[in-house]
């Protein structure tokens, strides 16, 4: 049997963090299994429908380069693969639910509804819903005659058509995750699965094209786990196999106290959407990981680790990799602690692994000052083992761009004394002789030079720090010494020692 996996959103917003691990999971099983990985866009809700959510969704996911092989976008022989588009296959597999008595029609105004429930909720029953009990009182075609449900139907009064949920039984199936899942169907409802104005209710339309589209596995999060039991029944209602299951672990809150919301994430400061989104009705605006700073393989790799492991110690994975590691049987049960602390490490890891001419390209697209290749390379390899973004390079760096405007008055009280202040001006001095220096020939000219003076290093190298760039810390003094170049040294040494020795 050929994998053929689906992601399958609905475009009622922006798509967040857990929506992209469910498309990076069912790209990493199909790509193992030489399978097709599909964006199906569930679309049928129309009160939900988000102007630009689509467009979202797909530009997220070329973001990380998981691209489906058959979608909106590309096309493909299952299509179309927008639900709205496919309006007109639906209702005949609803008729055939009828026909076989696993589906009737109802007529009960959203007014008779609630007066059942609020009976029920006084009766203090605990389901109140539209069940295997309930619907013996409402008005559909099982309790009306036959003549009375064609009248009606002709005369074109509104109706749905539920599922006829069996009363009392036990319904199983394997899930890749869980193992054995149970629900016993006295808890469900007869849901819906035709709505009054003629379109799909999500379980109609998400079976009848995971089979049509001829989907061999259901890979998506565990809030779609209430539902699996009903999906299963409507498969052997229809005579349809099911697909096999695969219900994905929650992402929790950092302290694993509840699901991580964007209301929570908002708080504590972190993103969760992959790219920035604006709520077209509220205006509400969310910063995206890319926007943030992220890069797509470092953020990739971090979401692949939330709920899932490789069994071993080995953490930094590219996609070519995680395709070859990648097993639902490897999927946590348990829901996933989303660390925020652990998605700036991977960045860091990615940052410190790209090449410096990646990050100076990357570092000089938007920087205000004019650069040579050669330069902008030298100070992102100065910096990329002190920042956790490209975007907190300049920041980090502004000292090879401006002279300090202050020296950090810690360093000065403690380490600037008339003989590190003579150790830095000779310094100075024999620098300015030269054209330019390597990192090297800078160490072994302040060498040199703090010898003839009998001065030790360590004695030295902080006021020679606090003088060129005002700080404290920060990368290699001497890899700085070769980017700022002798003159500029001489000079910021001279500044410093006229402003400090007053
Ligand atoms: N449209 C559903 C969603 O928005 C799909 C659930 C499923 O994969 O079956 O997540």
């Amino acid at each position: 049997m050929s994998v053929r996996v689906r992601f399958a959103p609905s475009p009622t917003g922006g798509l967040h963090i857990g929506g992209i691990r469910t498309a990076l999971y069912n790209y990493l099983f199909a790509k193992k299994n030489n399978g097709t990985f599909i964006l199906r866009i569930e679309d049928t809700d129309q009160n939900r429908f988000v102007e630009g959510a689509e467009e979202y969704i797909v530009e997220a996911l070329n973001w990380f380069g998981i691209t489906p092989d058959e979608g909106p976008v590309q096309g493909g022989e299952f299509g179309p693969y927008r639900q709205s588009e496919r309006k007109s296959v639906y209702a005949e597999y609803a008729e055939q639910l009828i026909e076989s008595g696993h589906a009737y029609y109802a007529f009960d105004t959203s007014e008779e509804i609630e007066a059942m429930k609020a009976r029920l909720s006084d009766a203090r029953v605990v389901n109140p819903n539209y069940n295997a009990i309930t619907r013996s009182q409402m008005k559909n075609s099982l309790t009306l005659s036959a003549e009375e449900v064609q009248e009606r139907l002709s005369s074109g009064e509104p109706y749905v058509i539920r599922f006829k949920m069996p009363k009392h039984e036990d319904v199983r199936f394997k899930d890749a995750v869980r193992d054995w899942v149970v629900f016993n169907t006295s808890t469900l409802d007869d849901k819906v699965l035709m709505k009054s104005d003629g379109m799909p209710t999500y379980h109609l339309a998400n079976i009848v094209d995971d089979h049509l589209m001829e989907i061999s596995h259901v890979i998506r999060g565990e809030e779609w786990l209430p539902s699996a039991p009903l999906h299963v029944l409507l498969y052997e209602s229809l005579g349809w196999d099911a697909p096999q299951f695969a219900h994905l672990p929650l992402i929790l809150k950092p302290d694993g106290n509840g699901k991580l919301s964007k209301r929570a994430a908002d708080k504590m400061g972190f993103p969760i959407f992959p790219l920035n989104w604006t709520d077209p009705k509220e205006g509400e605006q969310s910063v995206g990981f890319r926007e943030s700073g992220y890069f797509p393989d470092a953020f990739l790799n971090f979401l692949a680790f939330l709920g899932w492991n490789p069994g071993n110690e080995q953490e930094i994975f590219s996609l070519d990799e995680l395709v070859a590691e990648f097993s639902l049987e490897r999927i946590n049960k348990a829901g996933a602690k989303f660390d925020i602390e652990k998605a700036r490490w991977f960045n860091e890891q990615y940052l410190k692994a790209k090449s410096n001419e990646e990050l100076a390209a990357l570092f000089t697209a938007d920087l205000e000052h004019e650069l040579s290749s050669g330069k902008a390379e030298a100070i992102v390899n100065a910096l990329k083992e002190r920042v956790t973004f490209v975007s907190e390079m300049a920041e980090a760096g502004s000292f090879f761009f401006e002279r300090p405007g202050h020296y950090d008055e810690k360093t000065v009280r403690k380490k600037w004394n008339e003989q590190s202040a003579n150790g830095v001006a000779k310094f100075g001095e024999a620098i300015a002789a030269l054209d330019q220096v390597t990192p090297e020939e800078a160490k072994s000219l302040l060498v040199e030079t703090l010898e003839s003076l009998e001065l030790g290093l360590g004695r030295v190298m902080p006021a020679l720090r606090v003088s060129l760039t005002g700080q404290a810390g920060g990368p290699d003094l001497m890899e700085i010494i070769a980017i700022l170049g002798p003159a500029e040294v001489a000079e910021r040494i001279r500044i410093a020692v006229d402003t400090l020795d007053q």
